[in-house]
């Protein structure tokens, strides 16, 4: 019982400083790579949420990206998010960059909000940059989630020409139906699985099918979580299109 208050009260707590914190614009971004396998040429990058809190400490999604989606102030820190990385795209392709996708990470909540896609066209609209400078990664279970609104959401990210990834595949799914029924851009195969690719074995096989289904269905394939010149190595092997992890680069301020 104490431990149930105790957890209470920190819930509460937290709850108040991230309401402060949107207020106050407390988050930051920070920017990983995704690389050609072939290549090393730049795919995109993928925008990656830190909290820097009034006494310095930055503190990652982890540790409060669950309490924000549960208590719905996530929608405000997403909208905040997609702000900041149109913004950063703005003086990326000022500074003469030819564009890339930056990819930011969006709840089943957010995504499933009403106004969702009118938040995206703001993004892009204030920071006055062409959709290609946009991909948003969603979980499986907001691509299970085949009702007519949801689907209707994909397709209308999909005409304002914003690229839209699987992120973590290979972990959670009971169906691929959703894989013909929604647009999609991109793969991401998740860590679990990359990180054993060196190995015979089931998670090797896994990601190779992964791989060629992706490769069928002409996605964008990307190993997240490359953290070895071995994994890489692997990776290459196989026709999967890009990789994303700190082998390359760790996420990294604008
Ligand atoms: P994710 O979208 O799957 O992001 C990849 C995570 O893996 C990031 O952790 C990244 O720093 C980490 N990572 C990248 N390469 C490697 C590697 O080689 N090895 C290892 N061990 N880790 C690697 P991070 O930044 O702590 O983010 C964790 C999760 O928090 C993200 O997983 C995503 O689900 C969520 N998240 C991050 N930013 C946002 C956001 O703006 N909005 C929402 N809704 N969720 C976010
Ligand atoms: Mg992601
Ligand atoms: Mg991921």
């Amino acid at each position: 019982n104490e431990v149930m208050d105790a957890r209470a009260r920190h819930e509460r707590i937290l709850e108040t400083d991230l309401r402060l914190a949107v207020v106050r614009e407390e988050f930051e971004l920070r920017f990983q790579p995704q690389i050609d396998s072939r290549n090393g040429a730049l795919l995109g990058a993928e925008a990656l949420v830190r909290w820097r809190r009034p006494d310095g400490r930055l503190v990652m999604p982890s540790e409060f990206v669950w309490h924000a989606e549960k208590t719905g102030i996530i929608n405000d820190i997403g909208e905040h998010v997609l702000k900041v990385a149109c913004q950063e795209a703005r003086r990326w392709r000022d500074a003469g960059m030819q564009p890339f996708p930056i990819a930011v990470n969006v709840s089943p909540r957010q995504f499933s909000t009403n106004n969702f896609v009118r938040v995206i066209e703001n993004a892009l609209a204030s920071a006055a940059i062409d959709s290609e400078w946009l991909e948003l990664e969603v979980t499986e279970n907001v691509a299970l989630d085949t009702s007519a609104h949801m689907i209707e959401t994909f397709e209308r990210v999909k005409s304002l020409g914003v690229g839209i990834a699987i992120d973590d595949f290979g972990t959670g799914f009971a169906s691929l139906a959703y894989l013909r029924k929604i647009p999609l851009r991109k793969l991401k195969i998740d860590r679990s699985l990359v990180s054993n690719i060196t190995k015979p074995g089931p998670d090797k096989a896994i990601t190779e099918a992964i791989i060629s289904l992706g490769e069928s269905l002409k996605f964008i394939s990307i190993a997240e979580g490359v953290e070895t010149d071995r994994q890489a190595d692997a990776i290459r092997l196989t026709a999967c299109s890009g990789m994303q992890g700190f082998l390359f680069s760790h996420p990294l301020s604008a």
